[in-house]
């Protein structure tokens, strides 16, 4: 355990607790106790100040490592994250990538070529593997990277270049996958009906590329480009049903869905219902009511009438 970075006296992590004083060379709390906390560098009453808070923790009825981020020194997850998600800088994709309608295994593909962490063949030789790479989406093959697999290899070319024009986006104007993908999600903004279009066929093509590539991997029969294509729109299919169009959708929209041959979902609207009050049968009277309520009281009231 760390004599510095640690929080073993409850008291807080002491590089934080003494920032005026420079840590020396690392020390373990066993070592710096051994010592009797004669530290070079810490004042007689810092080192007064150590041996009651290690005598007290002797003392103390429970054995336990304390989390420095909690005052109470128990771990939390919470703490965890607001630990780090304050070193960590937010990624400006995460809300894209992240979107509730977006599959998991989808939107964890995504986050994983974010952070170069899918395991194409160069990015294990860059793990010091070493490893012959061959592509598997080509014909003539070649170097299996990332942007390869996934931006210039046939199978990529095919689906981006039937697809992407729809959106207005051209594959050969980027030679960078990440701003091609990025252009994607600036297509509209990314909760209008437009935007979860844009944020959803990006990701479908990924994932129909990365399992063609390991059904090819795992010697499985490739499937044609034409299978492949309809794979991809099986997905925006299935997933269409959630974005649900209407006659106030974009023109694009509709468009988009019958070029891909998918039928929209409409919304449908019920029909408004005109309700008046009618007279009542001569000797009848008509009670209305009608009543609210909150937490913070109800009130109700109504009205007789019978003409
Ligand atoms: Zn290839």
């Amino acid at each position: 355990m760390s004599f510095w970075h640690e929080n073993w006296s409850n008291m807080g992590v002491l590089a934080d607790v003494f920032a005026e004083v420079e840590p020396p060379a690392p020390i373990s709390l066993a070592e710096a106790a051994e010592a009797n906390f004669s530290i070079p560098g810490m004042s007689d009453a810092m080192i007064a100040q150590m041996r009651i808070w290690y005598d007290s923790r002797l003392k103390s009825d429970s054995d336990e490592r304390l989390w420095a981020p909690s005052p109470d020194g128990r771990f939390t997850v919470k703490s965890a994250f607001s630990l780090l998600s304050n070193q960590v800088p937010a990624c400006p994709l995460a809300r894209h990538y992240w979107a509730k309608f977006i599959l998991k295994k989808m939107a964890i593909l995504l986050w994983r070529f974010l952070n170069n962490a899918i395991p194409v063949d160069v990015r294990i030789q860059d793990c010091t593997i070493s490893l012959a790479s061959r592509c598997l989406c080509c014909v003539h093959r070649n170097i299996e990277s990332m942007e390869h697999l996934f931006l210039r290899g046939e199978i990529a070319v095919f689906l981006w270049d039937r697809l992407s024009p729809l959106f207005g986006i051209h594959r050969t104007n980027y030679s960078d996958l990440r701003k091609f993908i990025l252009a994607w999600f600036n297509v509209a903004h990314r909760k209008s009906q437009m935007g979860k279009m844009a944020t959803l066929f990006p990701r479908a093509i990924m994932w129909e590329i990365w399992s063609e590539r390991n059904r090819r991997r795992h010697d499985e029969s490739p499937s044609s480009m034409a299978v492949i294509l309809y794979k991809v729109l099986q997905w925006v299919h299935n997933i269409n049903p959630l974005l649900r169009t209407s006659n106030h959708s974009p023109g694009m929209l509709h468009h988009i869905l019958r070029v891909c041959k998918l039928s929209p979902t409409p919304v449908r609207r019920k029909p408004p219902l005109v309700l008046r009050w009618s007279r009542p049968p001569p000797g009848f009277c008509i009670l209305n009511t009608d009543g609210a309520s909150s937490s913070q009281g109800a009130a109700g009231g109504g009205v007789i009438r019978d003409d």
